[in-house]
């Protein structure tokens, strides 16, 4: 049912690629079977086309094919929501949640601080979850969780019980968070989106799974993005590759998977 699986995958720039100076504008990231290619090459395209952050003027698609036995198959995280009115309290939440997971005051503040601040960047920034340092070395670049998506089936059941918040947003968003908290070394991601309009971000982890949080930025900012906050003292160079490389298809093994808001 699974064969034959590719990875497509989208970055969007304004301004010339991203490695000439380009401003990051949009990315995407699915799978598919080879059928399947062309609709979601136009897809991504269109994603790339028309977005809040700017007039995409370099666009590169790149298509893969996976070997069935690289693919790694996860359940989707669970998703539940908090309240808030506004960003004082939204952003309280997500400290809250973040220093109960075991996440040091001081990576909690830089992790803030990096988003209010980031406006270009195209991938994650990885912190160390106890120092608070940024550990990457890829400024805007960051790291890019790639080569997931839901497998069609889990996807169409999932839709099913979660009516009111299907949106290809939340799809991409539960995948990347499912498998970004797959990682042993992932503590936690924190994340508000860089769009001007969408002001909702999540704290996700594998204990407490995907957690919306509303106004985590005010309307019409640009700053966004996301930040993993990783274990202490741990191989940087094998998380990224997992991060970069290895294929993960969201998949429920049964019924039983199903988890409800
Ligand atoms: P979005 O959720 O698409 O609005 O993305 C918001 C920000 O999250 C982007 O500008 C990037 O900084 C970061 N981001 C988006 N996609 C990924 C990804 N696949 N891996 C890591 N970071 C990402």
């Amino acid at each position: 049912m699974l064969n034959n699986l590719y990875s497509i995958r989208m970055r969007g720039a304004e301004g010339g690629p991203h490695e000439h100076g380009g401003r990051h504008i949009s990315g995407g990231e699915r799978l598919g079977q080879k059928e399947e290619l062309q609709e979601l090459a136009k897809e991504l395209l269109d994603k790339s086309l028309h977005h809040s952050r700017g007039d995409c003027d370099f666009i590169q698609i790149v298509i893969e094919k996976l070997m069935d036995d690289e693919i790694q198959r996860i359940s989707p995280l669970p998703i539940s929501s908090e309240q808030a009115q506004n960003v004082k309290e939204g952003r309280k939440i997500a400290m809250s949640l973040l220093a109960s997971l075991g996440i040091s005051d001081e990576a909690i503040k830089n992790g803030i601080e990096f988003l209010k601040q980031s406006t270009h960047q195209r991938g994650a920034i990885i912190v160390d979850s106890q120092t608070g340092q940024r550990l990457d070395n890829r400024g805007l670049k960051g790291v890019r969780a790639s080569r997931m998506d839901w497998s069609k089936e889990s996807w169409e059941k999932w839709s099913k019980s979660h009516a009111p918040l299907i949106s290809p947003r939340i799809r991409e968003a539960i995948a990347l968070a499912s498998k970004v908290t797959a990682s042993p070394y992932t503590v936690a991601e924190l994340c508000w989106s860089d769009d001007l309009e969408y002001t909702t971000g999540y704290v996700a982890s594998s204990s407490k799974g995907y957690i919306r949080i509303p106004h985590l930025k005010n309307n019409g900012e640009d700053c966004g993005g996301r930040i993993f906050f990783i274990k202490h003292n741990i191989s940087l160079d094998d998380y990224i590759t997992y991060m970069e490389t290895t294929p993960v298809c969201i998949s429920y093994e049964d019924e039983a998977d199903m988890k409800g808001l």
